[in-house]
């Protein structure tokens, strides 16, 4: 079986994504590149995580093409694919509906450094303009929203986390979600102080000597 190692780990961490409850259901999708063997490991479409299984994740080529698996292929795969090709240092993508970055989605708000674990991903995270899921234009939008930061809010949908590793990516995922989280707290608190883009870059220097996951 192709890329066995990595639909292991894309079977792990759909698991996780329902027990740190950052999805429901088969909401979001995962996938891998292994840029060596050229090879994209990505889950199938509308399957719960909990009864996924290393054989129903499918492997594509970079082209899109099905090279193993025969379940439907995620509805995403355009939007995977979009990253991969132009983010060249990204070889694992996580994209969830978890409730506080979905809501900001929906406001169209970015995420904003109220919290310094924000430089997980950027000094800011910014939201795309809504497109329907499984567009090309959504995949677009992503790619713009993200540009060269960590994730990127799709609008009125969800989270994109793109990272060197599928664990780097998750990790993103589920520390955005609490920033998200912590953003709408504190916004029904009054206004929170906002940290500058010169704090959050001495995070980031700091996580680059001190990798924090
Ligand atoms: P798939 O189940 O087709 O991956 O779609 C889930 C999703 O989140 C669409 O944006
Ligand atoms: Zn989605």
């Amino acid at each position: 079986m192709l890329l066995l190692e990595e639909r292991k780990q894309i079977v792990f961490y759909g698991n996780q994504l329902i027990k740190r409850c950052l999805t429901t259901g088969s909401g979001g999708n995962i996938s891998i590149y292994n840029r060596k063997e050229d090879l994209i490991a990505l889950t199938p479409s509308s399957m719960n995580y909990s009864d996924l299984t290393p054989e129903d994740i499918l492997v594509i080529d970079p082209g899109g093409n099905i090279v193993e698996g025969t379940n439907s292929i995620s509805t995403e795969i355009n939007m995977h694919l979009l990253v991969y090709r132009n983010r060249l240092d990204v070889c694992g993508i996580v994209h969830t509906h978890s409730l506080y970055a979905t809501a900001m989605s929906c406001m169209g708000w970015d995420i904003e450094p109220v919290h310094y674990m924000l430089a997980m991903a950027g000094p800011v995270v910014k939201c795309s303009k809504y497109a329907i899921y499984g567009s090309e234009e959504l995949g677009r939008r992503a790619l713009d929203a993200l540009g060269n930061r960590g994730a990127c809010l799709l609008g009125n949908h969800g989270l994109l986390a793109a990272a060197a590793t599928l664990e780097h990516a998750f990790s993103t995922a589920e520390h955005l979600e609490y920033v998200a989280k912590l953003t709408c707290v504190t916004k029904n608190l009054g206004n929170p102080n906002i940290l500058t883009e010169q704090q959050i870059q001495d995070v980031m220097d700091k996580f680059g000597t001190c990798s924090y996951k």
